[in-house]
């Protein structure tokens, strides 16, 4: 590495001639660039689109050190040319600047989201955009330098292209993927990530040898890739993105397909099968016994995108993970990635089945966990959590069927129960003599869509004679972003009739603070992952401090979720919030242990996890 810097640095004190590609914009920029800096160290090549700077590199004398988007005249283009840029193979190593208007912050912030490397913004200033563009080839070369000592260090060959099958290695993998996901983010389209393990491979290369599991190795490598394409090309639905397509070699027997678009739900499970089917079939392998053969079955994990997960490094994660789970799934089948993976996709359709007679059966549980004042330490109010004694799996939490009742268009029945019943049981404590007990439940997107929502609330609360202020309904951000018209008519419509709203799981979503002042919130959650990290991570304690001081100056309750020992407490005092609830008071306890809690009183009465587990 140190021999690699020395070198660059060498070649940093001759003055080398650099070639910059300006993509867009008027025509005069180019001009007007060279104008301005007076060096003559750059030459500028305009070019009309990104779409001609992958071609023209090839062909052009000096290929490109920097490419220079101007997204100040037209903004939507220069974004959509900053991810083509991105995502190009060739280009791969150049960094992209845009250039925006003066002050244009959001357009920065959407380039850089959008892959761009840096920016400039108008007006221009010579010697600023002649020091940019220095620093910049500076860091370029010297990252592109350590990254080919770092590929010779581990056999890759510099392309990225993994040798034995001559499909692109994790890296360059990742990052076509990841341009494809951008693509895909912004067309609104559901991406999916597929792993494709072998089975069995490490038994087949003792009793093959090597040659032989590598000719199996290469031949189901172009199986896959054979596979997902002609898949593509026989659904007569029309999909997006044939070309983002990306197959990749991953480990020794496992191998990543990205798909752009996952057209309906069914498709997926169709494609995953159809690679099953392929890869299961290597008659065409030559020199593998046919006892051998019938061990070449493969199975598939599968994540999507944005559901499961934003940006590559964390799908990926997300089908190693379920790969080498302890529950391992059957050979030639596949699966989709659950947060809990307990739900595999064979037990998913026993459990739709029967989610919708556990709810008729009264298997549905609802657990109450307190919700505790931090300033006087007595408990405040509870939150109804949804859980379901299932006759052979047992207590199973939301995590395992809250998804699947979405999926099967049970969740508003769910919903309207767990309404129902939590307001009876917030107007039994009130008559036992805790009338200041609020109960909250969380309400699912799609119930929140559902045109009668507020006459369900107002059904419920008069059913049970509980005032509206007892009740606070937890929505998430998710929530927010899907129909903004709607969903603030509906919460005018519940703050209107009294009753309270509280942002869920905030910091965890979209975590846009523009909206929230235009939304009729009460109360915030703060959640888990931030107090996880309370007192001793200073990042942590900062976000955390920022978002209770935002809440503070909206004239917002806050709540902090999952709060499991003493310190996390102390700091969330010393920060301002409001409440708390978490393991360290209590978990979710039945109705009966709830009143116990509350009849004792305050803290003294706390269920620590350790005595409930
Ligand atoms: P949530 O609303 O954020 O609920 C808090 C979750 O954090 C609960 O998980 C609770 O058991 C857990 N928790 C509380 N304190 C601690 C702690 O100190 N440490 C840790 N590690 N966890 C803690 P649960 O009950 O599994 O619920 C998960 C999610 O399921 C809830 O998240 C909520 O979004 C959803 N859910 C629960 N009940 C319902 C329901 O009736 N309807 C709908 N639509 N969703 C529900
Ligand atoms: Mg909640
Ligand atoms: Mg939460």
């Amino acid at each position: 590495l140190l021999a690699g810097a020395a070198q660059i640095l060498e070649s940093e004190n001759k003055i080398t001639l650099v070639s910059v590609f300006v993509c867009g914009g008027q025509v005069g920029l180019v001009g007007k660039l060279g104008e301005i800096l007076s060096v003559d160290r750059f030459q500028f090549v305009h070019l009309d689109s990104a779409a001609t700077a992958s071609a023209k590199h090839r062909e052009a004398p000096y290929a490109p050190r920097i490419i220079i988007v101007d997204a100040s005249s037209d903004k939507q283009r220069g974004l959509a040319e900053c991810i083509e840029l991105a995502g190009d193979l060739y280009l791969q190593d150049v960094p992209v600047i845009v250039m925006v208007d003066e002050d244009d912050f959001d357009a920065v912030e959407q380039a850089l989201e959008a892959g761009a490397t840096d920016f400039i913004m108008k007006p221009l200033s010579g010697r600023g955009i002649a020091q940019r563009l220095e620093v910049l080839v500076r860091h370029t070369e010297f990252r592109n330098q350590l990254r080919q000592t770092a590929l010779a260090a581990t056999g890759q060959a510099a392309d990225g292209l993994d040798v034995l099958t001559g499909l692109p290695a994790a890296g360059l993998f990742a990052r076509r993927a990841e341009f494809g996901l951008k693509k895909a983010f912004l067309q609104k389209r559901v991406a999916a990530l597929l792993l494709v393990n072998l089975d069995h491979f490490r038994r087949v290369k003792t009793i093959l040898g090597i040659d032989a599991s590598n000719d199996i190795l290469q031949q189901t490598a172009k199986t896959i890739e054979t596979a997902v394409f002609e898949f593509w090309d026989q659904t007569s639905r029309p999909f997006a993105g044939r070309d983002d397509i990306v197959v990749g070699r991953y480990g020794m027997d496992e191998f990543l397909v990205f798909v752009p678009d996952t057209g309906r739900a069914q498709d997926i499970d169709d494609l995953a099968t159809f690679i099953l089917a392929r890869v299961s079939k290597p008659e065409d392998t030559p020199g593998v016994p046919s006892d051998i053969k019938a061990y070449l079955t493969a199975r598939i994990s599968i994540t999507l995108a944005p559901k499961d997960g934003r940006d590559i490094d964390v799908l990926i994660r997300n089908v190693e993970s379920m790969a080498h789970h302890e529950d391992r799934q059957g050979r030639g089948s596949f699966r989709f990635y659950t947060k809990s993976m307990k739900t595999t996709a064979i037990r998913r359709f026993a459990l739709e089945a029967e989610l919708s007679q556990a709810m008729h059966r009264g298997d549905l549980k609802i657990h109450y966990q307190p919700e505790v004042d931090i300033r006087t330490g007595k408990i405040s109010g509870a939150e109804a959590l949804v859980r379901w004694q299932h006759p052979e799996l047992g207590l199973l939490v939301p995590e395992a069927f809250i998804a699947v009742a979405e999926d099967v268009g049970l969740i508003s029945e769910i919903g309207d129960w767990v309404l129902q019943q939590a307001c009876l049981q917030c107007a039994e404590w009130h008559r036992a003599g805790y009338d200041f007990m609020r109960v909250a439940i969380n309400i699912s997107p799609y119930q929140f869509s559902r045109l009668n929502m507020p006459d369900l609330v107002r059904r419920a609360l008069l059913d049970a004679q509980l005032p509206p202020q007892s009740l606070i309904l937890e929505v998430t951000e998710s929530l927010v972003i899907e129909d903004v018209e709607k969903t603030l008519t509906t919460m005018l419509d519940l703050k209107n009739m009294g009753v309270k709203l509280a942002l869920d799981d905030f910091g965890t979503g979209y975590s846009s603070l523009s909206y929230l002042h235009s939304l009729s919130i009460d109360y915030l959650k703060i959640d888990r992952a931030f107090v996880k990290e309370l007192p001793f991570h200073a990042g942590g304690v900062a976000v955390t401090e920022a978002i209770i001081r935002m809440a503070k100056a909206l004239g917002l309750g806050i709540t902090a979720e999952g709060v499991e020992n003493q310190e996390q407490l102390n700091c969330l005092r010393e920060l301002g919030c409001d409440y708390y609830q978490g393991y360290y008071f209590s978990q979710p306890v039945p109705a009966s242990q709830m009143a116990t809690l509350l009849h004792a009183g305050g803290i003294e009465s706390r269920v620590t996890g350790k005595s409930l587990k």
